[in-house]
């Protein structure tokens, strides 16, 4: 017979033991820290409108013109594996009538988002973000709030010497300016940048800004500097960001080139990363984001304002494989049960649901014979209470406790194994 051989889809991963652990604990330090700042979470469909992500993130875009999972349902519909978080969460907030909440509405998320890459190291077609979100406010104390509680996710994940990169990109009006500015000093540089950027300049000038290109680079030391294009209004947004970051000593420097790449952002763009830099600058930043104050406008909305940030799961768990950054797994079980017999097994079935029904945690390894082998399991997952069911006490009703530690053992009565197990672990 020949074997069909089914792998998951190019760029996509199962996620498991080990590796699962990393996933849950960063989730778990994102959830403690969303019920710190009261965020609320939400879940966004995995499909969306594909005009939603063109209006939003923007038709330059790498993300919309190259990396979008579209699908054509029978109704012909053309829907998107989401590759984002923000636009979801904002047409979330608009479809559910939350402008009637107070404002801002906190919102965070954790879950897979997709985009049709080249897989490469660290790049995948599905992969996991958190994001936070605070739409419905424009003050600057929100900007400098949702940097702050990066840094912290961050930071209680277990990074050290990490350091914000931040910007502002200004309104559209200011930033109509900047770009003519951009566009006449690059005007006769076309052949010193590259390719992707000669494109850019055509189509979303700004984008040149962060190319990683040597050469790009070295031609745009000397471009103009989007701060000193900003209006009084982004210019004030601006000096308040910077000032209640300095309140509460967050690291931050000043990147006149920061500028995220999509549509959506206005006035505050910012990326943390370590502060060092050393071979994990490769790996890129470890959170990213900004002000999107126009993303209303452009999904045909009200002015509604917002700011958040995202990180990428699978990046944060390089990175802290990279620092040796571990987590201690939690003993979860505290007691093992062996049998021996068939009786013995039935009587283990009814004593793990005593067990769990007062919340003690119970392994087994219920369908083994040998006594041996199942006392080998509870050693390697360095258990202390070990409970033996053998044919004797399965048919006088007792089970015997050993400690595993001291090696002394008791015989109690079945029924009355539960008291004694509390007074035990206590
Ligand atoms: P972006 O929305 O492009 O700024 O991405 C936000 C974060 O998501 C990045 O910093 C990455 O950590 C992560 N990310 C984006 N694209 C991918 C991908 N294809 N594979 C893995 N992580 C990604």
């Amino acid at each position: 017979m020949n074997k069909i051989k089914y792998q998951t889809p190019t760029g996509m991963h199962d996620v498991f033991g080990k590796e699962q652990v990393f996933y849950d604990k960063v989730e778990e330090t994102a959830k403690k820290l969303a019920e710190f700042y009261a965020f609320q979470r939400i879940t966004t469909p995995i499909l969306e409108d594909q005009e939603l992500f063109i209006r939003s993130v923007g038709e330059g875009t790498d993300i919309v013109e190259k990396e979008m999972f579209t699908l054509k349902t029978k109704g012909k519909d053309l829907l998107v594996l989401r590759p984002e978080g923000t636009a979801p969460v904002f047409r979330a907030y608009i479809e559910n009538g939350m402008q009637s909440f107070s404002q801002p509405v906190k919102l965070w998320y954790y879950g897979p988002f997709f985009r049709y890459e080249r897989p490469q190291a660290g790049r995948y077609r599905q992969f996991w973000q958190i994001g936070f979100e605070f739409v419905g406010d424009k003050a600057p104390v929100y900007d400098a709030q949702t940097i702050l509680i990066a840094h912290n996710l961050l930071k209680d994940i277990g990074f050290k010497n990490i350091v914000v990169s931040i910007n502002s990109i200004g309104c559209e009006e200011c930033r109509k300016d900047y770009k003519k500015a951009l566009n006449s000093f690059l005007k006769n540089k076309k052949d010193l940048i590259c390719a992707d950027c000669k494109k850019r300049a055509e189509k979303n000038i700004l984008r040149v800004l962060d190319c990683k290109n040597p050469k790009c680079q070295q031609v745009l030391s000397e471009a103009p500097q989007i701060v000193d294009y900003l209006c009084p209004e982004c210019k004030d947004h601006f000096k308040h960001v910077l000032e209640y970051l300095e309140e509460v000593s967050i690291p931050y420097r000043l990147d006149p080139f920061l500028v995220r790449g999509l549509d959506y952002y206005s006035k505050t763009v910012f990326e943390i990363g370590f502060s060092e830099t050393d071979k994990e600058e490769a790996l890129g930043s470890l959170a990213g984001g900004g002000r999107y104050d126009s993303l209303g406008k452009a999904l045909k909305s009200d002015d509604i304002p917002g700011v958040g940030f995202s990180m990428g799961v699978e990046r944060i768990i390089a990175l802290m494989k990279l620092k040796n950054i571990k987590y201690k797994e939690k003993k979860k079980e505290s007691i093992f049960i062996v049998q021996v017999g068939e009786l013995a097994r039935k009587k283990t079935l009814k004593i793990i649901e005593e067990l769990r029904s007062q919340k003690i945690n119970v392994s087994e390894a219920i369908s083994k014979e040998s006594m041996k082998l199942q006392l080998t399991k509870a050693n390697k997952l360095a258990i202390n209470i070990v409970l033996i069911i053998g044919q004797r006490e399965a048919l006088n009703n007792t089970v015997i406790i050993k400690n595993m530690e001291t090696g002394k053992q008791s015989i109690v009565e079945q029924e009355n194994i539960v008291k004694e197990i509390k007074k035990r672990i206590k």
